[in-house]
């Protein structure tokens, strides 16, 4: 394929030790010799793949020196693009990297759409599409945890897996093809039935297994989505101060990404809590407050966890008990809040409503019962949900779309089948099924959709 070349600064912006400004493409080296003065006068274009050059970067036409630098060289096809890389590092502040990326710009390099890079060597076979994404996921990672999912996406895990099932149903396919070509053997059918319900069942399976993993890979990718709810003056508002404050908001730290998205997130006890963002959370409230609860069920559909919030100093109201009811079929946790006041609620009450949920007394004024509250939170989170093993999560939403309707087709083949329709019918699932599984590593896919996903990639990647 044949690209013009791109660049970029792929480094963190502000006042890091290194900046890199990376280039791709065929006049990669072309470009960079233009530019780049060692002290030998060697060219670049005679140099061996994977070194390393020190050097001045010089104006073309002035021979002005607009900075010192350390630059890779790297041809391809032995690059993450596959195409010539070179990397610029030089010293950091944006005014000098803008300098160098603006003298490569008027060299002949162009800029980068966000995530071209990744993009090209996704086009450039080097990285299939779950891959891709996986990269995108590590920028964005949160935690440790939501790291190591990306971690094992990026190498090719999830692919992996999701070749072995589209292989099986290849192999299903063929027997149906030999039950069409040869429909006049009735035995042919009696083994390829029951044979197609078995490897079906076991693509079905997988699937299932990989689908209970991503309600786990989407919180610690996303973040525990959590809503604080209660009766007005309660302390709500409290308890989110308190817990933005303790909790040190989670920072990205991974080397040569770009750290462009801050986030209201916390970070309790290993689990990433998302905190909607405050704004949502005090929207939640106000709705509570004003419209009541049936309006708030809808706001709250969404959480993965609701904090239920109670007054230690009053006795149970009817909204109280109304509160209950709206998360009774979720994730949630009680609070029963000011035990620095004088109690007149009756705890035995709430922990029959609570019915097995957790119930923490604080004093978020006297920062009393917060910690307990944190365990509880890490209890929920990791009792039995997440494996200590490593298994393959899926984390993606897209991902997660698509094998949910490639369980459907395989579903239908199975049922279809079971019900004695005539394999050539079942065959139609069955392609589908394949289709739409090659989606998720790409195989199968629009370029719409391919500009879309990469298009969401920060810049330099
Ligand atoms: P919200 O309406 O539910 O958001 O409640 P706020 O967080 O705004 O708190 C309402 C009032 O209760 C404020 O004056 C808080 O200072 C107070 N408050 C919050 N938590 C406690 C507590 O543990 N003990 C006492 N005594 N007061 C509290
Ligand atoms: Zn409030």
């Amino acid at each position: 394929m044949e690209f013009d070349t791109i660049a970029a600064i792929s480094t963190p912006m502000g006042e890091g030790a290194i900046a890199i400004v990376r280039l791709s493409g065929d006049e990669a080296v072309a470009i960079a010799d233009k530019i780049f003065h060692s002290p030998s006068g060697k060219k670049l274009v005679d140099q061996a793949s994977h070194t390393i050059h020190y050097g001045h970067l010089k104006e073309v036409d002035t021979g002005e020196i607009v900075e010192e630098v350390m630059l890779s060289l790297m041809k391809g096809p032995k690059t993450f693009t596959r195409e010539d890389v070179v990397e610029i590092n030089c010293h950091g502040g944006l005014v000098t990297v803008n300098r160098v990326l603006q003298l490569v710009l008027r060299n002949g390099a162009r800029m980068a759409d966000p995530g071209e890079f990744t993009k090209r060597a996704f086009l450039n076979g080097r990285i299939d599409l779950s891959q891709a994404e996986a990269v995108m996921d590590l920028i964005r990672a949160k935690t440790d945890r939501a790291m190591n999912v990306a971690l094992g996406q990026m190498d090719g895990k999830l692919s992996r897996l999701v070749k072995s099932l589209r292989q099986k149903i290849l192999e299903v396919l063929a027997q149906v093809e030999v039950n069409i070509d040869y429909p006049e053997y009735d035995d042919v059918e009696e083994v390829t039935i029951p044979l197609m319900l078995e490897n079906c069942g076991w693509v079905e399976s997988e699937i299932t297994k990989l689908l209970n993993t991503s309600s786990q890979g989407k919180i610690l990718r996303e973040g525990l989505s959590t809503v604080i709810l209660g009766r007005p003056n309660v302390g709500k508002s409290s308890l989110l101060n308190n817990l933005v404050q303790e909790n040190k908001a989670i920072v990205t730290d991974v080397a040569g990404t770009t750290r462009d998205i801050i986030e209201e997130y916390v970070n309790v006890r290993g689990v990433p809590l998302r905190l909607v963002d405050t704004a949502g959370i005090r929207e939640t409230e106000d709705i509570v407050e004003r419209i009541g609860v049936e309006r708030s069920r809808e706001a709250l559909r969404d959480a993965d966890l609701t904090l239920l919030l109670m007054n230690y100093n009053e006795v149970l109201s009817p909204e109280d008990e109304r509160l209950f009811e709206t998360v009774q079929d979720m994730n949630y946790i009680v609070v029963v809040n000011k035990t620095d006041l004088e109690q007149n609620i009756d705890l035995d009450r709430i922990k029959e409503l609570a019915a097995g949920h957790e119930v923490i007394t604080t004093s978020i004024l006297q920062d009393e019962g917060i910690e307990q509250l944190e365990e509880a939170i890490a209890r929920l989170f990791f009792s039995g949900q997440v494996e200590a093993e490593d298994p393959t999560y899926v984390s993606n939403a897209r991902h997660i779309a698509l094998l949910h309707q490639a369980k459907d087709r395989i579903r239908d083949a199975i049922d279809a089948a079971e019900a004695g329709v005539p394999v050539d019918m079942i065959q139609m699932d069955l392609t589908r099924s394949w289709e739409i599984l090659g989606e998720i590593i790409g195989e199968t896919v629009q370029d719409e959709l391919i500009n879309q996903l990469f298009s969401q990639f920060c810049l330099g990647k």
